[in-house]
C-alpha cells in the first residue's frame, strides 16, 4: 500500500505541533498508543553509559562489554555467571522504578480516554504507571517472565522472586547453583520469555491480549481514533508503525501522531491527518500535560 511511499516531515513549528496533538487527543473517541524502545529511553532506561557502568563494572572489567545488550547476547561459560548478569539486567530494567516519570505523564494524559496500548517494550513500565492490564498488548514478551527453553509447553512463569534471590545472593559474578531456574515440567533450563526466535512462547495471557487488541480496533473502526506512536524505530515496523499508517489511511476520521527524535515522519498520503514531532518524548509529554491544565 505504501510501496512508493513519499515520506514527509513536519513543517510546522514545535508549538503548533503540540497544539495540534493536544487538539487531536481532546477530540479523539479512542486512542491507540504504539510504543517502542524510544519511550523507555526517554524514561531513563538507557543501556549504556553511566547507568551501565553503575551496575555492571565487574562484567565490563572482565569482558569489555560496551552496553547492556552486548552482555545479554554473550555466551557465558557457566549458567551461574549467565544468571548473575541476567538477574541484574532484569532487576534494574523490570523491577526497579523508571528513572523518570515519563510513563506516568502519558497515563495522566490518556487515563480518562478509551485507550489501548500495543508495545514492543518488555519492561512492564505501562502497568507500573497505572495502565489497565486489560488494555495492554506486549507483543515481544516480558522481562518478568520465564519460559521453558525447549519449550515443552506454552506456559510462562513469574520470575520476580527468583530474580531478586539471584541479585541478592550472587558473589564474584556467580549465582549459587541451586538458584538456577529449571522448568518444573521437564527439568530443562528456563530462559527469558522474549521474542528472539521461533521458540518464543505465546502463553494464554499473550493470546488473550492479542485478541483484545484486535477486538478494540474492530469495535472502534471508522471512529475518531488517534494513533499515537511513541519512540518506534525501524527494527520491527510491521508490528506498530506500518499498521498505524495503514489504519490511518483507511479511516478518514483517524489521526496519526509520531513522536520520535530523529525519525518523526509519515507517508505523504496521510500527511494532512498526521502530526510528526521530532523531539524528546519526555519533553513532549511534559508540554502536553502543561496545556492540559
Ligand atoms: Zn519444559
Amino acid at each position: 500500500m505504501f510501496s512508493r511511499m513519499s515520506i514527509t516531515r513536519s513543517t510546522e513549528s514545535y508549538s503548533e505541533n503540540i497544539k495540534q496533538l493536544k487538539d487531536a487527543l481532546d477530540a479523539a473517541e479512542a486512542v491507540v498508543i504504539g510504543a517502542g524502545a524510544g519511550l523507555s529511553t526517554a524514561a531513563g532506561f538507557t543501556y549504556s553509559g553511566e547507568r551501565f557502568k553503575k551496575y555492571f563494572s565487574d562484567f565490563i572489567g572482565k569482558y569489555g562489554f560496551s552496553d547492556m545488550y552486548s552482555g545479554g547476547f554473550y555466551q557465558f561459560e557457566t549458567p551461574e555467571e549467565h544468571w548473575a548478569y541476567w538477574s541484574r539486567y532484569i532487576f534494574i530494567n523490570r523491577y526497579a522504578d523508571a528513572p523518570k516519570p515519563t510513563y506516568n505523564k502519558l497515563f495522566e494524559l490518556i487515563k480518562d480516554k478509551d485507550y489501548f496500548v500495543i508495545t514492543t517494550n518488555v519492561d512492564h513500565c505501562f502497568q507500573k504507571a497505572g495502565f489497565d492490564k486489560a488494555r495492554l498488548f506486549y507483543t515481544q514478551g516480558d522481562y518478568g517472565l520465564f519460559q521453558c527453553s525447549v519449550p515443552c509447553r506454552s506456559e510462562t512463569f513469574d520470575n520476580e522472586e527468583i530474580i531478586r534471590g539471584m541479585v541478592n545472593e550472587q558473589k564474584d559474578m556467580r549465582v549459587p547453583s541451586e538458584l538456577i531456574p529449571v522448568c518444573p515440567h521437564c527439568g530443562k533450563p528456563l530462559v527469558m520469555n522474549l521474542r528472539a526466535d521461533d521458540k518464543f512462547v505465546e502463553d494464554d495471557g499473550w493470546r488473550e491480549a492479542a485478541k483484545r487488541y484486535e477486538s478494540f480496533l474492530q469495535t472502534r473502526s471508522g471512529r475518531r481514533i488517534l494513533f499515537l506512536e511513541l519512540g518506534v524505530g525501524y527494527n520491527t515496523p510491521v508490528i506498530i508503525k506500518y499498521p498505524f499508517w495503514r489504519m490511518t489511511k483507511q479511516n478518514q476520521n483517524a489521526i496519526y501522531a509520531c513522536v520520535n527524535r530523529g525519525e518523526a515522519v509519515c507517508p505523504g498520503e496521510i500527511a494532512k491527518r498526521s502530526v510528526c514531532i521530532d523531539r524528546d518524548i519526555e519533553k513532549v509529554l511534559y508540554d502536553l500535560c502543561r496545556i492540559n491544565t
